[in-house]
């Protein structure tokens, strides 16, 4: 198994205090959760970051130094950092660097990164959407705590591509989220390939943070992340058994009650052709208890229609399940052979007009369902994150139950004062639409 070849590579030198640290943390967690690579060096990389101090006199020659080198090795240069408050300096003696910013400002440093080279977008193989990579709001932010995956999907290359799963070391994780949180992060987004998966290569091995062993397993990363006070939102997540271990973390408010599990399908026989587990009635089952424990637990999902050898009795069984377990977001695709999947040599592949049609039924059921779910919320309070704020000085937000970019938004038209992105305020919720919701202020 080997590595993608392809992932641009990004170097990252870091100069100063603490408070810059967390800056350079910062952008290669965002570097690293768009697919970028770290490269150790500068010949490797694509282009090089440095993250520069202006304090004192010194460290101002230093990272004058640092930038100068960063040009004369490699050639492609951003520069940020305190330094970067004063891009005169810079262009005077560097007219070459290619983009200054000031400290704290590093989601202009990912747009230069993304203009330089660009993340290579693949959706069948990225965890962040695509809309994502292009500004991540300094709010809120991907967290990935580990690389590969054990499973072999047949309609995945990500094993091929990545390898089997490597989980980080879970004081490493702690500390960065920590980190991000100081920084100003309100919202922690974990992603991964398997997220429930997370310390299995690692034996759950355990280290200490913040005076307390905490195991490379998910409740315990879970458990640690609730404590930092930011909203923890978990993606990609399989029902195993002891997701029910977080859910008392969710009833607490220590974790979202959100849940991104991608389910992919309902019928055993396309299951086990996509060589994934999955027991209808035990997945049902499981949804009602976390239902009865958390009742406002939002539940999103992904699933494949038209994948081969799906007969129109999977795909009503699909439609049924839909029916039953009430899921709040749903994405869904129409099969695609992916260049390298085993699932390509499969028999029976469905007509693209089957999968269409397919596509567009699975959408009919599944948008009432949401419909009525949203609609259940009118009149109901919801603690909302800001995330932008339009041109009439309106708020488009989300609640625990919308993850950015691919779920829907809570939106304030009105709201009583200006608010500003990453506030978070409580709404009384007047209207439901399609996939959005309308709330005022209380
Ligand atoms: S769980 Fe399956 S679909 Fe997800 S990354 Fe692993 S092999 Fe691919």
């Amino acid at each position: 198994m080997s590595k993608s070849a392809a992932a641009p590579k990004v170097g990252l030198v870091s100069l100063g205090c603490p408070k810059a640290l967390v800056d350079s943390e910062r952008i290669v967690t965002q570097l690293k959760a768009e697919g970028y690579e770290i490269s150790p060096d500068y010949a490797g990389a694509d282009v090089v970051v440095v993250n520069t101090c202006g304090f004192l006199d010194s460290a101002r020659a230093e990272s004058l130094e640092a930038i100068g080198e960063a040009l004369n090795e490699n050639g492609k240069v951003i520069v940020t950092g305190c330094l970067g408050a004063t891009p005169d300096l810079i262009l005077e003696q560097y007219p070459s660097v290619l983009a200054v910013t000031g400290p704290h400002r590093y989601e202009q440093v990912m747009t230069a990164v993304h203009e330089v080279v660009p993340p290579r977008h693949d959706p069948f193989v990225d965890l962040v959407p695509a809309a994502g990579v292009k500004l991540t709001p300094r709010h809120y932010a991907y967290l990935k705590i580990s690389e590969g995956c054990n499973h072999r999907c047949s309609f995945c290359i990500i094993p091929h591509l990545r390898g089997d799963l490597v989980s980080r070391p879970v004081d490493e994780v702690l500390r960065e989220a920590e980190a991000l949180v100081n920084g100003g992060v309100r919202e922690l987004l974990v992603i991964s390939q398997d997220t429930s998966a997370y310390g299995v290569d690692l034996r759950h091995k355990g280290a200490e943070w913040r005076g307390r062993e905490r195991r490379a397993h998910m409740t315990d990363l879970a458990e640690g992340l609730g404590e930092l006070g930011a909203w923890v939102r978990l993606h990609y997540v399989y029902p195993y058994p002891h997701v029910d271990d977080v859910i008392p973390l969710m009833a607490e408010g220590k974790v979202l009650p959100y849940l991104d599990i991608p389910f992919q399908h309902a019928s055993p026989r396309v299951l086990k052709a996509m060589r994934r587990p999955g027991n209808q009635e035990k997945v049902l089952n499981r949804l009602s208890a976390w239902r009865r424990d958390v009742p406002e637990i939002a539940i999103r999902s992904t699933f494949i229609v038209g994948f081969p050898g799906e007969t129109d009795e999977d795909f009503e069984e699909l439609l049924a399940f839909l029916g039953e377990a009430r899921l709040d977001r749903v994405g869904c695709f129409r099969y695609e052979a992916v260049e390298g999947a085993p699932a390509n040599d499969l028999p029976d592949a469905v007509p693209e007009a089957v999968k269409e049609e397919r596509w567009h039924r699975f959408m009919a059921v599944q948008q009432e369902i949401s419909m009525a779910k949203l609609d259940e919320k009118i009149g109901r309070r919801m603690t909302v994150i800001v995330d932008e704020i339009d041109d009439e000085d309106g708020a488009i937000c989300r609640s625990y139950a919308d993850a950015p970019e691919i779920d829907g938004n809570v939106l304030i038209e009105e709201p009583a004062r200006r608010l500003r992105p990453g506030e978070i305020v409580e709404v009384e919720i007047a209207e439901a639409g399609e996939y959005d919701l309308w709330g005022r202020m209380v």
